[in-house]
């Protein structure tokens, strides 16, 4: 009873492999890097599920990663004794792409693929973390043998890569998977893609997988490829860069290199080490619902939980990294952890060491710090709202678009530090976007005096500025709310007030069923009239009714 089936792939994930088996990639190195990654994370796995369920019998005295090549059939196989995946795992898994937004992903794909001929969309790929599917830069066919822990029967899977795949159900697999990829002969031709080489997968394994924390063994030796060192064990002086970037592809399953390296430790009664990263741009699901978290939790060196929302306020989400607690307990579970006291101490100095890169980033290197800011800025202005604690830092890392310049958006501080004599508030005004602030009657006044307006067109904009009241004891003020002075003579205010002194109850009395009073302003040199808010009783969608009625 096989139970040999062949399927198709997935529409998306068929597109992708397409993308693969016509290697969009340029260092096809990395195929091994995944196969690795993957197999650490089923270890992983095994040993967590291990120490939860007692009931299940499996042996954790040898977790490890074992590569063996046959140079004659050209084939090259890692293998791993981890949790292993059932059949409907496998089909799930490596049949479909499971995650979201993975359609939008391959429709900007094609977009790039039409406006750049060389690099098709490699910038993309890395927001996949293509993952498995990389072995079919290097393969004609690839197996892969599994039996989850805890079941008896295993699958065999195979595929070329083309659409479709084998699976059937198996008797004799090992617990844990294998997976074997049938080189390409003209790979194999070129010596330095020679994949049964001995030297070159240790070089794979050196430059990629060094900090993989299970023993990598290859053909059967008994010393491991790898060091195993935990990377944020170990002192930030005697850790290369590179090393960090391939430590950070493994956890975050990116591509790309991260921006921003963050390494500490922390002493005294709650020890801990954390290794975190500022990714070099936002994941697709940043803005989507249950977005991820990025810190992983670990006790001692062993993985205990992956999204740890204990460890990271949501509007740091994009934060990816790892925290080694070293006295917590193993079998800790999330609703403990998020009333911890040690961990809420951890995560407070975390979020404070996170917010001051940002800082020091803007001080010292305004081309990361642009970034940093145009990928993740509309979540960081989120923890005006989550996180009032941290709101001095997070109003000292903000840049908002300004009328200062048009390009260039501005720090608070800076504002400040233009402001004209006389002027005591900072003054915003929110919309929809710069165009239609700009032609609003609302910024007349302000303009005429020289006055900078901040523009702050995202949604969450809204929200934050009626939080925060004041920066470095300047009120901030809506330029479409309340009592705007700009401070107009007395006479001209005087002699306008007798002017329109019948005109404005009449005018009011006109409007009744629309406004709530009409008044003189100053803020207006050329419109006749504009249409302002209350101080107090003003809500975005009001806001905007009132801004289409007043235009
Ligand atoms: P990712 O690792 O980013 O999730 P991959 O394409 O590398 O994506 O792998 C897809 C999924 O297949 C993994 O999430 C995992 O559930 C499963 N998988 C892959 N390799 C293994 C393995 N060696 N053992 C168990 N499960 C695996
Ligand atoms: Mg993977």
């Amino acid at each position: 009873m096989s139970n040999q089936e062949t399927l198709e792939f997935q529409a998306e994930a068929r597109q992708l492999l397409q993308l693969m088996v016509h290697s969009i990639y340029s260092n096809k190195d990395i195929f091994l890097r995944e196969l690795i990654s993957n197999a650490s994370d089923a270890l992983d796995k095994l040993r967590l599920e291990s120490m939860r369920n007692k009931d299940l019998d499996v042996d954790t005295s040898d977790l490890h990663i074992a590569i063996d090549v046959d140079k004659e059939a050209r084939t090259l196989t890692v293998r791993d004794n981890g949790i292993g995946m059932s059949r409907d795992d496998v089909v799930d898994l490596i049949g479909t792409i499971a995650k979201s937004g993975t359609a939008e992903l391959l429709r900007k794909l094609k977009e790039s693929k039409e406006t750049s001929q060389d690099s098709i969309g490699q910038d993309f790929i890395g927001q996949f973390g293509v993952g498995f599917y990389s072995t079919f830069m290097v393969a004609t066919k690839v197996e892969l043998v599994t039996r989850r822990a805890g079941e008896t029967e295993g699958t065999r899977w195979e595929s070329s890569g083309e659409g479709t795949y084998v699976i059937e159900t198996v008797e004799d697999a090992a617990q844990g998977t294998a997976v074997t990829v049938h080189l390409k002969a003209e790979d194999q031709e070129d010596h330095l893609y020679d994949y049964t080489a001995d030297w070159k997968i240790r070089e794979i394994v050196k430059r990629y997988s060094d900090f993989i924390a299970f023993p990598i063994r290859l053909s059967g030796e008994s010393d491991a490829l790898n060091s195993m060192k935990a990377l944020w064990a170990r002192p930030r002086s005697e850790v290369e860069q590179s090393e960090y970037n391939e430590f950070y592809k493994h956890i975050s399953h990116d591509w790309t290199d991260p921006l921003e390296t963050i390494h500490m430790k922390g002493e005294g009664v709650f020890e801990y080490e954390a290794l975190l990263f500022i990714p070099s741009r936002a994941p697709f699901d940043l803005h989507m619902r249950d977005g991820k978290r990025g810190v992983q939790l670990y006790v001692k060196r062993v993985f205990i939980m992956d999204d740890c929302e204990a460890l990271m306020p949501s509007y740091l989400r994009f934060v990816k990294g790892v925290v080694d607690a070293h006295d917590l307990s193993l079998n800790i579970s999330r609703e403990i952890l998020q009333h911890d006291r040690q961990i809420q101490v951890v995560r407070r100095r975390l979020v404070k060491k996170v917010l001051s890169t940002i800082k020091d980033l803007q001080a010292n290197d305004a081309e990361k710090y642009a970034t940093i800011w145009k990928e993740f800025g509309r979540a960081i202005k989120e923890g005006f709202l989550e996180d009032p604690e941290n709101q001095d830092a997070l109003l000292g890392v903000l840049s908002v678009a300004s009328t200062h310049d048009a390009a260039e958006p501005t720090t608070l501080a800076r504002y400040v530090e233009r402001m004209k004599d006389g002027q005591k508030d900072i003054y915003y005004v929110t919309g929809e976007s710069r165009t239609m602030i700009e032609n609003s009657p609302h910024l007349e006044a302000f303009r005429a005096k020289g006055y900078e307006v901040l523009i702050l067109t995202d949604p969450v904009d809204e929200v934050w500025v009626e939080r925060v009241t004041e920066f470095d004891g300047k009120p901030l003020q809506s330029i479409a709310k309340g009592q705007v002075d700009l401070g107009s003579s007395e006479e001209e205010t005087a002699s306008a007030r007798e002017e329109f002194a019948d005109f404005l109850p009449w005018m009011t009395a006109t409007l009744t069923d629309e406004v709530k009073e009409v008044r003189l302003s100053s803020r207006l040199t050329t419109s006749p009239a504009c249409i302002v808010g209350d101080e107090h009783d003003m809500t975005p969608t009001l806001e905007k009714m009132y801004r289409a009625m007043g235009q």
